[in-house]
């Protein structure tokens, strides 16, 4: 039954009886499981399995191999006379009218040297992969902050004069174009000398921060609100005339004169002008600032055109 060449291929083979019971084995196959070929012989194929591969075998394996005649690359788990596990990849093909199951099985343990290669580079690749989103991630996060700072003021978080103008020019196109009129509006604290020299300079950034955000909550959101310079800072009322932003600008002086930030108020003077032909953008700010300087020279908290 079991020929001269299949007894010394080098390749583990083992024949099975249609009921598992093993008919003959090669030296390979025995060698392979730690046995000798006469202890194989007869005995039935479970002896050299444990018992998850006893189950793929007789619920996967026999089934498929009685309904196709042949498998191909299984892989399969032996166990070696010694108890350990052998990784081998199982082929086998139903001999008829015998009914002799040849099985061709080729040992895996150069294999799974590869696999646990492998898995080890893929868990490395995994790593750097998910090193590189959260650097990723943290490189867009900083992007962000970089320009939000590159565009802000950075005590009162209001846009910086570089963006304001920017923005100013914009809408001046605009105007240009559609003929959208907006206005500026320049405010300027009052005696805030006075302010850093009584409660201090770090009393006086408070009194910034808070009237900023006393801004940010006023003007609604089409307003463009920037530092212009120290305790300066300019709005732009898109949409507004003379007389609308004045009303506007008021209002604003009244709350802010109402305020007072740890015990410290201010009151602030205003200019204010609307956009006009053929001035630039500049010139529409002068003329705000000289509205401003009027306010002051008026006798301060008032807003003047
Ligand atoms: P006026 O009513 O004429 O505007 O008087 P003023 O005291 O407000 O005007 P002045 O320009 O003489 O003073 C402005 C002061 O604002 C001087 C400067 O020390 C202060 N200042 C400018 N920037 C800052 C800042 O970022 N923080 C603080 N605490 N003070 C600032
Ligand atoms: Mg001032
Ligand atoms: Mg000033």
């Amino acid at each position: 039954m079991i020929s001269k060449h299949w007894e010394e291929a080098i390749a583990p083979l083992v024949a099975l009886s249609y009921e598992g019971d093993i008919i003959g084995v090669n030296h390979a196959f025995a060698e392979m499981l730690g046995y000798s070929t006469d202890e194989l012989t007869q005995q039935h194929i479970e002896k050299v399995m444990d018992n998850g591969a006893k189950f793929v075998f007789n619920s996967i394996l026999y089934p498929k191999l009685r309904m196709e005649k042949k498998i191909q690359e299984i892989y399969l788990t032996l166990q070696h006379k010694n108890r350990e596990p052998i990784y081998v990849i199982f082929n086998a093909q139903v001999i008829e009218p015998e009914h002799i199951i040849h099985c061709f099985v080729v040992p895996m343990s150069q294999r799974m040297e590869y696999v646990k290669e492998i898995r080890a580079i893929n868990k490395v690749l995994k790593e750097t992969a998910e090193e590189k989103t959260r650097l990723h991630e943290e490189l867009v996060i900083v992007n962000r902050e970089l320009k939000f700072y590159a565009e802000r003021d950075f005590l009162t978080k209001l846009y910086n004069r570089r963006i304001f103008m920017k923005k100013a020019e914009q809408t001046y196109e605009k105007f240009q174009q559609s003929n959208r009129l907006f206005s500026f509006c320049i405010l300027d604290v009052d005696f805030f000398k006075q302010v850093n020299d009584q409660y201090g300079h770090h009393m006086g950034d408070e009194v910034l921060m808070g009237l900023a955000e006393e801004m940010r909550n006023y003007f609604d959101s089409s307003c463009t609100l920037a530092r212009f310079g120290g305790e300066e800072f300019i709005i732009l009322l898109p949409d507004k005339n003379e007389k609308e932003a004045y009303e506007i600008a008021d209002q604003f002086r009244e709350r802010v004169k109402l305020q007072s930030w740890h015990g410290v108020s201010v009151t602030i003077s205003l200019g204010v002008n609307m956009v006009s032909y053929p001035s630039e953008v500049s010139d529409i700010i002068v003329g705000a600032d000289r509205a401003l300087y009027k306010a002051k020279a008026n006798g301060r908290d008032q807003v003047m055109l």
